[in-house]
């Protein structure tokens, strides 16, 4: 397992600023017991220029804020009070290169009914700057995302990461890295943690909003194609559609953008290091690190 937190390790819980080993939750929380919460995964960098930015703060806070209106959960937290919140527990815990995990979560409630209020915790852990571009060997899951009848799928909740944990488990006891789970008409949704683009004769392509998180990395992937002059197509497409694209890629605020070498086995016919793919990956890199803005002003 890793490691998340030690004896010195500060986090932001309800206004104030306290030590993990210190902070208590009600153990009776209805997002305990029944996955009702919703929450943000936020990167930090070390820029080019040796500073520490958060990525798109606004962009999260206000998904926060959205997620919880939707699941009827009270909110009254300003994106800028948590963004400055989270630049002083990114400084107390002397990090750079960090995951940032907001939790709005509910109080004592063993009933259906809804509360007077929330709760908000911010912590963060350190990650290691882009860990190479290793390929991913994908496999389809036998998982389908849920079904946005039953869920605000658009929303990041709590609760929608069984289904994700279930198909990530399942990828990996058969010997895979990930899974690739579809929507409940058999389209391409996303993976368990991130959105799903592939490329296909010099086009990009990636399910519409809908049946999947709308993700920020692929809100960020869409402005670096436009800059690129890429075009991307967002349409339903299939397992079988998917399997003849030159390449493919995961994006995610953790998975930043990741390549595939093959869906169950089936390899990507493309050279990755020559495909568009992977000058998004590195457009993607710079961006996030400030590397082109540090160049500019060099
Ligand atoms: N889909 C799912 C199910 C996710 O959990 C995530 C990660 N938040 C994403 C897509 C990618 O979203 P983002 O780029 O905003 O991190």
């Amino acid at each position: 397992m890793a490691t998340y937190y030690d004896n010195n390790t500060v986090i932001y819980l309800n206004g104030s600023y306290v030590k993990t080993a210190d902070a208590k939750i009600d153990l009776y929380s209805q997002t305990l017991h029944y996955g009702y919460g919703v929450f943000e995964g936020i990167r930090s960098y070390r820029t080019a220029s040796g500073d520490t930015r958060i990525f798109k703060p606004k962009e999260h806070f206000l998904r926060l804020e959205k997620s919880a209106a939707a699941y009827n959960l009270p909110y009254n937290w300003t994106v800028e009070e948590l963004t400055i919140a989270t630049y002083k527990v990114l400084e107390e815990n002397n990090l750079q290169d960090a995951y940032i995990r907001p939790l709005v979560y509910a109080p004592a409630n063993m009933s259906f009914n809804l509360n007077t209020e929330s709760f908000i915790t911010i912590q963060a852990w350190e990650m290691q700057p882009f860990l190479g571009d290793k390929l991913l060997r994908v496999m389809s899951s036998s998982f389908q995302r849920p079904n946005p009848r039953g869920f605000k799928i658009e929303a990041k909740a709590c609760g929608h990461y069984v289904n994700s944990i279930m198909a990530s488990q399942e990828a990996k006891a058969m010997g895979y890295d990930e899974a690739l789970l579809t929507d409940m008409n058999g389209y391409i949704a996303e993976g368990p943690g991130a959105n799903i683009f592939f490329e296909k004769d010099g086009k990009l392509y990636t399910p519409p909003s809908g049946n999947i998180l709308p993700g920020i990395t692929r809100a960020t992937v869409k402005e670096i194609a436009a800059e690129l002059d890429i075009e991307v197509i967002e349409k339903l497409f299939t397992a079988d559609e998917l399997k003849a694209a030159d390449s493919a890629f995961f994006c995610g605020t953790a998975a930043e953008v990741i390549g595939w070498e093959s869906l169950d086995g089936s390899r990507f016919s493309g050279d990755w290091n020559g495909s568009l793919s992977r000058k998004i990956q590195q457009a993607y890199k710079e961006r996030v690190t400030e590397k082109i803005a540090a160049e500019a002003s060099i």
